[in-house]
Order: C-alpha cells, then structure tokens, then sequence
C-alpha cells in the first residue's frame, strides 16, 4: 500500500467503525454495564462491517490489512463507544486467534478461524492463573497426553471472554518434569468440553464484559488441538503480547480521546462565575495537557506501528512496545481523571463517558502486562541489565 493508499483506506475505515460505534454501542453502553452483558448478535454485527476479520488471512474469511489499520480500528472504537466492557469482549479474538493462525494445522485453522471472524463463535485467550499473571512461565495447569487426547486438569483466572468463548487458546504445561518457560504449550479447548467449568466474576469496570474463572477437570482434548509444538508454547506466547500490548495502547489512546471529548464539550458549555468553565485558564490549560499527551502518544503510537508493519521486531522495537503500553495507559489515566474534574459532580454520575472510563482505565495498566512488568521487559531489552 502506498502512503496515500493507507491514507485513504484508514480515512473510511474511521469513518464507518465511527459511525458503528456512536450509533450500535456508544448509546447502549450503560444499560449493557448494569446488564452485565452485551447481545450476542453485535459479534455478527461487527464481522458484517468487516470489523472483526481485519488484518487477519483471506482464506479464513478476513481482510487483510497493515497493522496501522488495526490500530486505526481500535483507537477509532475506543474513541467513540467509550465502552470498554463490550469491546474488550467483542474484539477478544484479537488475542485468541492469532496463536491459532500462526502454529495451527490447517485443518485446525478451517474449523476455527472463519466462524469466529464471522461472529459465529467467540474466541478467548486464557494464560493468567489464580497462582499468579505476571510470571507466566511459572504456570500450572498441566495436560498429559493419554492416546489421541490431552487430558487438562487447572484453573485460570481473569478471562476476558470467558463465560462465552467457544474456544479458549489455553496456556498449559505439558513437560510435568518442567518448572521454567520449558515444557509449556498452547492448546486449544473447545468451550463445549466435559469438565470445563466457568464462574463470572464481578469487576470495578468493564461491567459488560464476561471475565471468567475457568476451571478444567479431566478435559479431554483431542492432541490436533495443539497449537505449534509440543513444550515450545512459551515463545509464541511471548511474541503475542507484542501486538496485544500495542493495540492496548491504541484503545488506551481512543479512550483518552474520549475524556478529552466530553471534557472539551462540557468545559465550553458549563458557565461558573458569569462565563464559560473554558475561559477559565485553569480549565483550559487541563485541556492542553491532556491534548500534549494525546499527541505524543499517538506520534509513537504510529511509530511503532509503522516499525511492525516494515518487519522490524528488534530488541529495541520490543522495548519501545512496552513503554508505550505504559505511555498510553499513563495518558488515559491523566485524562480521565483530567475528565472526571472538569465535569465536576457529573463527572461522578453513572451515565457520564468519564465516570465509565475513570473506573475502567486501571485494567489497561493491568492486562496484558503489568505497568512495573513493562518496565521490567524494557530495561532487559535496552540492555539496562
Ligand atoms: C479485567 C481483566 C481482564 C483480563 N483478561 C485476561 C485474559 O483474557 N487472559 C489472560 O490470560 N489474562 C487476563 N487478565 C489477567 C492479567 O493479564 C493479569 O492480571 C496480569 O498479567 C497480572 O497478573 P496478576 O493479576 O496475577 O498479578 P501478579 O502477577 O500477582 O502481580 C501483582 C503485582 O505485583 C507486581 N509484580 C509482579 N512481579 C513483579 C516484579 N518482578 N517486579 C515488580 N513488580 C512485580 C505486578 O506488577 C502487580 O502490580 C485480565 C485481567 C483483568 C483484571
């Protein structure tokens, strides 16, 4: 694609996933919140636009498409649903599937990926253990491999998807002689398995969202559902957060964007001692700051994402993923609570784009990788160790 190609792809690309959002979520988003779920049927709706096959192979039913168009997409959402409960479930194959479509067989590949970019079927990824999310090699649920089969037996804890998924991309050790990142693997588990146990847990935000407790007790699973090869998991698994980071950060980006919005539009109504709550410097140098950030972020935010879509994936590019993860998280943090003042005891109501997203950005500083985890891969991939 030549630069104005892109530019033209990504300008109707916003146009439509804009649209999609302020009139298919962005007015439902409270009631799904306090419902606890969002239909079923926008999963289709979204693969009908061509939200959810974006990027991803043409023979599995997707579009593909740089990643700068990705990112375009999910900044785009962010921005304009501000309803980070339904997207982070909606758009949760995102993390799933790409484990599928790098190390699966092709026969695997058929069955799964075209039915989930269809909207038919949900798609989860499931690493984190009650035992612990940041040190993923130290996992324990474990499969053994009895005949044609792996036999799971384990927990996982904080899945996103995880009360509807219909196939969950699980993190297993298969080496039980194995303690470190050696003897993992990548197994995918039908959500219909005998022995598979789901429990809903209840969150600070992301009220929409299915996250799950998960429970695997003797689950068969036929061993063509291994992804890749066997005790090799760790490295794919490594490799996945990289793009899970900078789409993280792209959402993060959208949903600071959307404070900025209302906060902006708020600011220039809302009178307080005989003028505007903008004319008021105060208010509007908050404004600013929070556009600084905004701005620099998104600069690296495409940076980034430029590096990936050239093909590089250095050391340095790696590093420079995870800060950014902790840039944008930290942008959004700053303009939500920026928002949340400046609306003042609205900001504080149910109902306002603020009060949401106040409650819901501590999970981006979270998911995916910790802040102080980020810190921790980057100074490795700077060379500060
Ligand atoms: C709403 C939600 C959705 C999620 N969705 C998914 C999902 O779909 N799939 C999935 O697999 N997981 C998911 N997660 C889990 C998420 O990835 C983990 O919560 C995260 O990786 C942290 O793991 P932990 O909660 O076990 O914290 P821990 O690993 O126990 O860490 C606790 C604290 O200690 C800090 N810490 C740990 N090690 C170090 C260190 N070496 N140095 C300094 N500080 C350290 C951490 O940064 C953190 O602050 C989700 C979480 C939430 C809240």
């Amino acid at each position: 694609m030549t630069p104005s190609e892109l530019a033209e792809a990504r300008d109707a690309l916003v146009t439509a996933a804009q649209r999609f959002a302020r009139t298919e979520i962005a007015p439902h988003a409270s009631a799904w919140d306090a419902a606890g779920e969002f239909p079923r049927a926008l999963y289709k709706r979204a693969a009908e636009l061509g939200f959810l096959g974006l990027g991803y192979p043409e023979a599995y039913g997707g579009t593909p498409a740089p990643r700068a168009l990705r990112v375009a997409l999910s900044r785009t959402l962010a921005r304009h649903a501000a309803a980070g409960g339904t997207l982070s479930s909606l758009m949760s194959h995102g993390i799933g599937l790409p484990p599928v479509i790098a190390l699966g067989s092709e026969a695997l590949k058929r069955e799964v990926v075209p039915e989930v970019l269809a909207g038919e079927r949900i798609s989860a990824l499931a690493i984190t253990e009650p035992g612990g999310g940041s040190d993923v090699a130290a996992l324990k649920t474990h499969a053994r491999r009895e005949g044609d089969d792996y036999v799971v037996n384990g927990e996982k804890i904080f899945i996103t998807s995880g009360m509807r998924a219909d196939w969950i991309t699980l993190a297993v050790r298969t080496d039980p002689a194995s303690k470190g990142a050696g003897g993992i693997s990548l197994l995918l588990v039908p959500g219909d398995s005998r022995g598979l146990s789901r429990t809903r847990l209840d969150k600070m935000g992301w009220l929409a969202s299915d996250t799950a407790h998960l429970r695997f007790d003797e689950v068969r699973v036929p061993a063509r559902y291994l992804l890749g090869e066997e005790h090799k998991g760790f490295r794919a698994i490594m490799g996945n957060f990289n793009s899970e980071r900078y789409g993280i950060a792209s959402s993060a980006l959208g949903y600071a964007e959307a404070c900025y919005d209302e906060a902006l539009a708020w600011a220039q109504q809302r009178q307080a001692f005989g003028s505007a709550l903008v004319e008021h410097q105060v208010i509007r140098h908050k404004l600013v700051d929070m556009q600084q950030r905004i701005q620099a972020t998104g600069a690296w935010l495409d940076h980034v994402v430029a590096q990936a879509d050239a093909g590089i994936n250095d050391a340095a590019w790696v590093a420079s993923v995870c800060m950014l993860k902790n840039q944008a998280t930290q942008t959004f943090q700053f303009c939500a609570d920026a928002g949340v003042q400046i609306l003042g005891g609205m900001g504080f109501m149910r109902g306002t784009v603020v009060e949401r997203l106040y409650r819901e950005v501590k999970v981006l500083t979270i998911g995916g990788g910790t802040e102080e985890i980020m810190k921790e891969l980057a100074a490795r991939q700077l060379g500060v160790v």
